[in-house]
């Protein structure tokens, strides 16, 4: 084992569940065991919602222009260690090092952002009546939990981490059992940046621990990040317990390619959209509708799918199941009459025979009713379909249940806001293939794609991690209030 065992980190130190059930820790880029990772139990999880409750009223008491200096000092230790923290989530999760890098970096960006928000929780004020005023104010709401996915082990704590805390609640984090190394490495970072013991913790498990929070009397807010089928369990759950839920669930993003689309760049875009992370990203283009004759176009996509060589320019896929899964959609498309233009299955890397990968593949001639063109598949796979309009291709799109991402590639404007406009899906890119919104500006799909109401980053993100106060005042005993007083 490369790594000491995985220990979950309460009131500010790292410490041993209280379980003897432990799952391997393996690396999916040459299947070297890093570590292993405890199956926590609820005795665990009462232990950190504890100090998180007795960490809350000093934290959430502390202006929050002084609760932003540690973040402030969080994004600077995320600079310093940003190779250390990249390496480690290669390792675990798979993904090449510049795209860990683009990670590591994202968290930087978001801690940036939770640095700005005394800017913008400032509440409102307005004289309602004369000498009578209504003022709001943002109010942190407790204890709160966050539960991650596999394939973003820095990137998706982080949407929540910076912005929950800032706010002024302590948080329990439940990392993805798959990737639990880089979330202890953060906790360090925290504490090194000054967060007070018992305001962040990690309670590391499977969906044991998750059905355990969601059932928890002490925690107030459950945000989730996965895949649909546990988003809606986990929103059922959480909600059915009088808790508020925001659960964000997978994806099947489509690209809309019109004749007119720039070749080259659709083409790059299209590739990386659907390659980047190995495809294991919840806004990878996975199905593309080329309206009319784009083969041009499907040409150079298959030319640069070409370029990308697993194990240099291409990661890991998490684990040997996903891995035959991905090949089974693959070789399912092909029974069924698609085309498989650029073929990954049965890739190996040399030196890395134990490693799970895929490489890039293109599959022409899908029709909307193959799994390959219905299913979140989750790897470097493109179904391109074909249609003679605008129309039958939006209500291709429109017929997915998720509602993540759509993207169009045209040079026409006044048909990419027709499409803007109809897309049923919450994050829209023109000419661009992962149209991820930045700060201040919020990530959340629709439909299937996410349960709750709001963003889970960005502005957005602040309703879901505060109450609002309202509070209407009088100084003055002649102030002319003539109602309900
Ligand atoms: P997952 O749903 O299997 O796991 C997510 C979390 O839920 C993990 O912490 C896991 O331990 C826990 N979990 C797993 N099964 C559970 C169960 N039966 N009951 C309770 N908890 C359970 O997802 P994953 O495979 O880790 O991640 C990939 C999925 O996440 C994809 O579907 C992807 O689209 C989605 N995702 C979505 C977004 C988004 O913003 N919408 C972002 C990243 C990933």
């Amino acid at each position: 084992m490369k790594y000491m065992p995985v220990q979950n980190f309460i009131n500010g130190q790292f410490v041993d569940a209280s379980t003897a059930k432990t799952l391997p820790l393996i690396s999916p880029i040459d299947g070297i065991e890093l570590s292993m990772v405890p199956m926590s139990t609820s005795a665990d999880l009462d232990a950190a919602v504890t100090a998180a409750k007795r960490a809350f009223p000093a934290w959430s008491n502390t202006p929050i222009k002084e609760r932003v200096q540690v973040f402030f000092r969080y994004k600077y230790l995320l600079e310093k260690h940003l190779g250390e923290l990249a390496n480690l989530c290669s390792e675990e999760n798979g993904k090449t090092y510049s795209e860990s890098v683009a990670e590591i970096e994202k968290c930087i960006e978001l801690t940036e952002f939770a640095t700005s928000l005394p800017q913008l929780v400032t509440g409102e004020v307005l004289e309602v009546s004369r000498g009578v005023e209504c003022r709001t104010t943002h109010v942190a709401i407790g204890v709160v939990a966050s539960i991650v996915p596999f394939n973003f082990p820095s990137m998706v704590p982080n949407w929540t981490i910076p912005n929950a805390i800032a706010l002024g609640n302590c948080m329990v984090l439940k990392p993805s059992e798959k990737v639990p190394l880089s979330a202890g490495r953060l906790a360090q970072l925290l504490k090194e940046a000054g967060l007070p013991d018992g305001v962040f913790n990690i309670v590391h498990g499977d969906a044991e621990i998750v059905n355990a929070i969601c059932d928890h009397s002490g925690i107030e807010a459950v945000s989730f990040v996965g895949s649909t089928k546990v988003a809606k369990l986990v929103y059922q759950r959480a909600t059915a317990n009088l808790k508020r839920c925001l659960a964000l669930g997978g994806a099947k993003n489509h690209l809309i390619v019109l004749p007119d689309a720039i070749p080259d760049m659709t083409a790059q875009n299209v590739a990386a959209s659907m390659s980047g992370c190995a495809g294991q990203r919840c806004m990878a283009a996975s199905a593309m509708i080329g309206v009319g004759n784009i083969d041009h176009i499907i040409n150079k996509i298959c030319d640069e799918a070409r370029k990308i060589i697993p194990g240099e320019n291409l990661g890991a896929i998490i684990n040997k199941a996903s891995q035959q899964r991905i090949e089974k959609y693959i070789t399912d498309a092909e029974q069924q009459g698609a085309k498989i233009l650029v073929d990954g299955r049965n890739t190996k890397v040399a030196g890395k025979e134990n490693g799970t990968y895929v490489g890039p593949t293109v599959i022409d001639f899908v029709t909307p009713q193959m799994s390959v063109a219905t299913k979140e598949i989750f790897g470097p796979i493109i179904s391109i379909m074909r249609t003679d309009t605008v129309d039958e291709a939006l209500a291709i799109e429109n017929a997915n249940p998720y509602g993540n991402a759509a993207s169009v590639f045209t040079q026409n404007g006044g048909m990419a806001r027709y499409i803007i406009d109809r897309a049923n899906a919450g994050m829209i890119g023109v000419n661009v293939g992962v149209p991820v919104p930045r700060e201040p500006f919020s990530f959340g799909g629709w439909n299937d794609s996410k349960f709750g109401v709001g963003d889970i980053t960005g502005k957005s993100s602040i309703e879901f991690w505060t109450k609002l106060k309202k509070a209407t005042t009088k100084w003055n005993s002649e102030a002319g209030v003539n109602w309900m007083s």
